[in-house]
């Protein structure tokens, strides 16, 4: 497969500000956004169509979930949320905030310039802490596991 920014930020091979993750989905911030918090939700296997992925109506639940906590945490108007193809192929869905001062047409813009800080700031704003729900299961179901391999181990002494 081609080189695939979206799948090597899903699996953690490049640095990204995550504000939600789930097993099949993660929502980062975009660091040259349109306008300030734009976020991006994919799905984490390198999908190409919306339209024909089986997990399409999850996907929208998760873009839903992120909508509202960057409406509500940016104190926005409203989200446009647009599925406009990427270089790769992979399926990004983008979430951008819209305040009753946004310029348009969007999509044509400059990136704005965001440092690290301005980031971080936007990503302690938006982080849904779910994520940590989610490490925690993960973690758990580690723990199952390790206790299921001693038992078995035992059971063989
Ligand atoms: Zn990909």
């Amino acid at each position: 497969m081609v080189d695939c920014v979206i799948c090597s930020i899903a699996q953690k091979k490049i640095k990204s500000f995550i504000i939600y993750e789930s097993s099949d989905f993660i929502a980062f911030l975009d660091i040259m956004p349109r306008v300030k918090g734009m976020t991006i939700v994919a799905p984490k296997e390198h999908v190409t169509s919306l339209v024909d992925y089986d997990k399409a109506f999850e996907l929208m639940k998760t873009v839903l979930k992120v909508a509202k906590q960057i409406k509500v945490e940016l104190n926005a108007k409203s989200v446009i949320i647009s599925n406009l193809p990427t270089q790769s192929g992979h399926l990004i869905i983008k979430l951008y905030p819209i305040k009753e001062d946004t310029e348009f047409p969007l999509f044509e813009k400059d990136p704005i310039r965001l440092d690290e800080k301005d980031l971080m700031d936007l990503l302690e704003k938006l982080k849904i802490e779910e994520i940590e729900e989610y490490e925690k299961k993960k973690i758990q179901e580690r723990d199952v596991e390790y206790m299921e391999k001693l038992k078995r181990e035992w059971e063989f002494t």
